[in-house]
């Protein structure tokens, strides 16, 4: 298969897992096909790809099943926000 960047042979196929929205309004997509080169070393989705990914988003109520999932938040330490906020203060 040709990359679609660099126009080069090497374009291997991989499943991904991908995550749109949050909360309530969360949608996991699997088996995304995620296109990589070994040329030029570029990921990419096609546009057929990302054309069905937002028709699975548009018709996600006829397309998505419910699963019991367990999703994680990744929490950031209190101490470290606020030296942000403050380092954020000294540049401006
Ligand atoms: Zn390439």
């Amino acid at each position: 298969m040709k990359c679609d960047l660099c126009n080069e042979e090497g374009v291997h196929i991989h499943l991904m897992t991908r995550s749109y929205g949050k909360g309530e309004n969360l949608l996991v997509i699997e088996n995304i096909p995620v296109m990589t080169c070994q040329h030029c070393g570029e990921s990419y989705l096609t546009a057929e790809t990302l054309h069905e990914i937002e028709r699975i988003k548009l018709h996600r109520q006829s397309f998505a099943i419910t699963r019991p999932v367990a999703v994680a938040g990744f929490s950031i330490p209190h101490d470290a926000l606020n030296r942000n906020i403050h380092s954020n203060t000294l540049q401006a």
